[in-house]
């Protein structure tokens, strides 16, 4: 399979199971029904591994043995006439677990088939609902900060740019913002913030990549590498058919986890879409 283009802060790790082999009774015809016969799959798991990593936690990762068991479950299970159809349901099964991309080929090496061969086999690859390109088009909110730089400025272009990659966009007022500092800390210039809302094709991945791409852009602006971002693009919320999309993964939180418990962002999404704040928590 070609690799998976995944935007920079998403990391393309894997978990492959290879060789899990099963006896099942799939097929076209009555002898493979009666009989059976053996079926071993391949399975790769497209997966963020760092917070795993970190805690050592296997909650904080996919259990490559619950995979293998619901597997075994749908090779050992209900018989269907195409290895298409038990590859499909296997990707399923291993989507559930929140995996960003599955990879799956079943192996069928002893099929009907009347000659010398090998081995025969069906390879799928599934999207996660985060790198999937959404059908219909997603609604989705952005919040844009600034306290760096020229924040007026910097929160102009951010919008302009945004607009580009959004459609039916719509932006709110900008508004200026006290920045949160711990009392240890040195003060911070005010922000600025506002919100866009719009629709995309993107995929939840490919919009946050976008994101950063303009975060990127405007902190080279400034001529300085690897200092203080002059723009923070956050993705707030991404829905699909009026279904909020979900996500735990470090690399994109979904809703994003603070938004709800920030008036900078809760009231310009308010002032754009006046139902938008039912979806998170009320305004104060
Ligand atoms: P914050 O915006 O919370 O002040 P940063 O912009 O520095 O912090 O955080 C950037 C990191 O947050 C990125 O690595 C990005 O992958 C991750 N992230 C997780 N969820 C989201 C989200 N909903 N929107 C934007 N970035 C997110
Ligand atoms: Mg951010």
């Amino acid at each position: 399979m070609p690799d998976l283009h995944l935007p920079t802060g998403a990391l393309a790790d894997r978990i492959e199971l290879t060789g899990l082999t099963a006896r099942g009774r799939h097929g076209v015809f009555d002898h493979e029904k009666a009989e059976g016969q053996d079926f071993t799959v391949d399975i790769v798991l497209h997966t963020t591994t760092a917070r795993a990593a970190a805690s050592d936690d296997l909650s904080d990762t996919i259990s490559y043995a619950d995979v293998a068991d619901e597997a075994v479950r749908l090779i050992t299970g209900e018989p269907v006439d195409l290895i298409e159809t038990l590859a499909e349901r296997i990707a399923e099964s291993a989507l559930a677990t929140g995996a960003l991309a599955v990879d799956v080929t079943v192996h069928k090496p002893s099929a009907p088939i009347p000659h010398t061969f090998g081995d025969v086999s069906v390879s799928i690859r599934r999207l996660g609902v985060l790198l999937a390109t959404p059908k219909p088009a997603a609604e989705v909110v952005v919040g844009i900060g600034s306290n760096l730089g020229d924040p007026v400025t910097q929160v102009e272009i951010g919008a302009a740019k945004l607009a580009r990659i959004l459609e039916y966009e719509q932006m709110s007022r900008t508004r200026v913002t006290p920045a949160e500092v711990a009392p240890s800390q040195p003060t911070q210039p005010n922000y600025i913030n506002a919100v866009m809302i719009g629709r995309t094709r993107l995929s939840p991945l490919g919009l946050l990549a976008e994101l950063q791409r303009i975060e990127d852009e405007q902190g080279r602006t400034r001529e300085e590498h690897w200092g203080p971002r002059t723009l923070d693009l956050d993705l707030i919320s991404y829905k699909i058919a009026d279904r909020e999309i979900t996500s735990d993964d470090p690399d994109l939180t979904l809703p994003h986890p603070r938004a709800h418990l920030r008036n900078f962002v809760m009231e310009p999404w308010a002032e754009v879409d006046p139902w938008g704040h039912l979806r998170g928590k009320p305004i104060r």
